[in-house]
């Protein structure tokens, strides 16, 4: 009989969790080291823009697992824990400790972390920026605290993160200003058309839009009282929050010596450049091998929360020797005030785009098209939509535009028959 086999997991989020479950649920009957660096079992983060932040609890379960799921799978879960560097030679990765484990095979899922700005005034209390649920904690504090006392929140960046930070607020009845380079919000995400439907639902909601705008200076003794605007705009605010992006954690991968190119680069089982080492979810650049975006096949990294759902527990699998390739239709979801949404495929680069309205209030599909194929599609406040989405863009065969329009004719039958 072999020696048990030691599989270690660094970065105990969405993705490393759900790799580690699948490692058991798969047979996998070796040591399962889960690394992570944050104090809390690993958590979903999607909540944290939304319910979390202003407080109305039960509506989306918070952690991965219960507690005590890792002690009753084997799973030796390390909280607290930062891994410092990783020998693809020795096989180890170093603890932060000094302390030094071997592995048989090392999944990096380190993830993202918020993009900084660095400008005057940005050390400044009562700035945040949120990825970690101690982030969430601070921000949802200083929400709390403005609405008690009639402060205003000045919400940098219209990406998601930011105007659902926005959205959340306006939950707690606090004044919110939201400053973006792009005219509108979510421009740059989602094109003109649906930008502009989230600039009508912010604005209706009274945030004021300041769209086309940087960020040139905070002001304040201290603690923030102002952000200044690059047209000299002054903002008043008691708190700022910054949602300008993020980048993926790539140092560890770095430093040992693994290909990195806006993530770490992996073939379509996972595999990075070094024996033995897969990564997977927000931080991997992936090869996705679904047909989409006029591609049959290309490099992705995906911030999403399905990406990490899917891809965890198949690079558990490929690390058990699961050979199948990756393959999958980008797919992200947004709620902000009484709109939910669901996203499929990727709207750059379409030329044409169709609306199919329903009844209801903001009820609708958007649909963006490319050489007359489906290219996304976007359903707002309707349900059981992606998937369909999902296979007319991967079937790649042209569509009716006109008949996508009308919602009386059933989404299957847009599909041209030449
Ligand atoms: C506020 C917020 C809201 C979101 N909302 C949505 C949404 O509505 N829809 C959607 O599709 N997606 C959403 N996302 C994105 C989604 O949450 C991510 O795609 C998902 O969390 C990625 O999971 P992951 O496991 O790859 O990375 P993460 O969840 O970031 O986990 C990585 C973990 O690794 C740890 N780590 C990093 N380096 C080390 C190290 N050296 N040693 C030990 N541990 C380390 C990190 O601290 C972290 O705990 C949201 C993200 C945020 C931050």
């Amino acid at each position: 009989m072999g020696a048990r086999r030691t599989f270690v997991i660094v970065g105990a989020g969405f993705a490393g969790a759900r790799a580690a479950a699948t490692l058991r649920t798969e047979g996998f009957d070796g040591r399962i080291l889960l690394l992570g660096d944050e104090p809390v079992r690993p958590y979903d983060r999607v909540t944290l823009s939304k319910h979390y932040l202003y407080g109305k609890p039960g509506l989306h379960a918070l952690y991965v697992h219960d507690e005590a799921f890792y002690a009753a799978n084997d799973i030796d879960l390390r909280l607290s824990t930062p891994v410092v560097s990783v020998d693809v030679g020795a096989r180890q990765v170093e603890l932060a400790s000094g302390e030094r484990t071997g592995y048989d095979a090392l999944l990096l899922t380190t993830g993202c972390e918020p993009r900084r700005w660095s400008g005057p005034g940005s050390g400044l209390d009562g700035v945040h920026y949120l990825r970690t649920l101690a982030d969430a904690d601070h921000l949802r504090t200083a929400l709390v605290a403005a609405a008690a006392h009639s402060g205003r929140l000045v919400v940098i960046g219209t990406g998601w993160i930011g105007c659902e930070i926005a959205a959340a607020a306006r939950e707690l009845d606090i004044d919110v200003a939201l400053v973006g380079r792009s005219a509108v919000p979510l421009a740059h995400q989602l094109g003109a058309q649906m930008a502009s439907f989230y600039r009508d639902l912010h604005a209706e909601h009274g945030v004021e839009l300041h769209g086309g705008r940087e960020v040139a200076e905070l002001r304040g003794q201290g603690s923030v009282r102002a952000v200044v605007l690059s047209d000299g705009t002054v903002l008043p605010a008691d708190v700022v929050a910054f949602g300008i992006g993020a980048r993926p954690r790539v140092g560890l991968a770095q430093s040992a010596g693994l290909a990195v190119d806006n993530g770490i680069v992996t073939d379509a089982q996972f595999a990075t450049s070094a024996p033995a080492v897969f990564a997977a979810g927000d931080v991997a650049s992936v090869w996705n091998g679904a047909a989409w975006s006029g591609a049959q096949g290309k490099r992705t990294r995906l911030e999403h929360w399905a990406a990490a759902l899917q891809q965890g527990p198949a690079a558990a699998r490929a690390m058990l020797g699961d050979r199948r390739p990756y393959s999958q239709i980008p797919f992200f979801f947004s709620d902000q005030y009484d709109v939910w949404m669901e996203f499929t495929g990727e709207a750059a680069g379409a030329d044409e785009f169709v609306m199919r309205t329903l009844p209801g209030d903001r009820v609708f599909i958007a649909f963006w098209l490319r050489g007359g194929r489906l290219a996304a599609g976007m359903n707002v406040n309707v349900k059981g939509i992606p998937d369909l989405v999902g296979e007319l863009i991967a079937e790649g065969r042209r569509i009716d535009a006109r008949a996508l329009a009308d919602p009386d004719i059933p989404l299957a039958d847009t599909v041209l028959s030449c």
